[in-house]
């Protein structure tokens, strides 16, 4: 049996490559996005009443990992990148029907629009439903799970002074917390972490039209080097 679905909308994000985007929702609250709703529901009915909840849940395709062969088992990159786990104990992209969830942040409502923020999507991440946040249930205060059983750790994060004054003038420049965007993912160590960072090598990510690039002087401490305008 199959079942076909159409997006809702369709994300724009800061977030312009899958490294570096945090690996779940409001880890980073200066991450922020549009989703632009698609006919029929790009009408002020299709929100109305959304002004009244502070956080929905986006149901959505991982539309840069569909895979054609069903997986089993995922190495959830928290675990290292070596421990696998059964597709349906870990969040990983590599799953059936290549469906994710996100609860984040609703800044703002407008027909047709939903600000967000808080977001773990990539750019251009097509939505095939959205739902409001219900406290009185999605809260459950005595939750477990032994696999993913606290925040991550979050690493220094220091600036060159050049770099910092660049993404000062970007945050300026385009209206977004530029600054604090960075400093919110770069913490969460993007890296894999089977890559022990050697001081010498950069590593890089654009967000929104920006290029960022860091390095480690040491494993577990982030030093950004610059944030320049990305060449397309
Ligand atoms: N919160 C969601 C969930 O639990 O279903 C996503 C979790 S998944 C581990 C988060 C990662 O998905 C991000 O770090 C990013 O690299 C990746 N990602 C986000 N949007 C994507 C997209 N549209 N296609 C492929 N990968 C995406």
């Amino acid at each position: 049996m199959t079942y076909s679905v159409t997006p809702v909308g369709f994300v724009h994000s800061c977030f312009k490559e899958k490294f570096a985007i945090p690996r779940q929702p409001l880890l980073a609250p200066a991450a922020r996005g549009v989703l632009e709703l698609a006919a029929p529901f790009d009408k002020g009915a299709a929100v109305a009443g959304l002004e009244k909840v502070s956080h929905v849940w986006l149901l959505f395709l991982f539309h840069q990992a569909l895979e054609d062969k069903p997986r089993l088992k995922v190495r959830p990159p928290r675990l290292g990148g070596n421990a696998t786990v059964g597709v349906f104990a870990s969040r990983a992209t590599h799953r059936p029907n290549g469906i994710g969830q996100s609860v984040v942040k609703l800044d703002k409502v407008e027909p047709g629009r939903l600000w967000l923020s808080g977001i773990d999507l990539l750019d251009g991440t097509p939505v095939l439903d959205i739902k409001p946040y219900v406290p009185y249930s999605d809260l459950i205060a005595d939750a477990q799970n032994g696999i993913a059983d606290a925040a991550p750790e979050l690493i220094p994060v220091e600036w060159e002074s050049l770099a910092l004054r660049q993404a000062q003038a970007h945050s300026r420049r385009l209206g977004q917390p530029v600054t604090e965007l960075i400093e919110q993912c770069l913490a969460l160590d993007p890296r894999p972490a089977y890559q022990v960072p050697q001081p010498d090598r950069r590593y890089g990510v654009r967000y929104w039209d920006v290029q960022v690039r860091w390095h480690y002087p040491e494993p577990g401490r982030i030093r950004v080097l610059e944030v320049v305008q990305a060449e397309d």
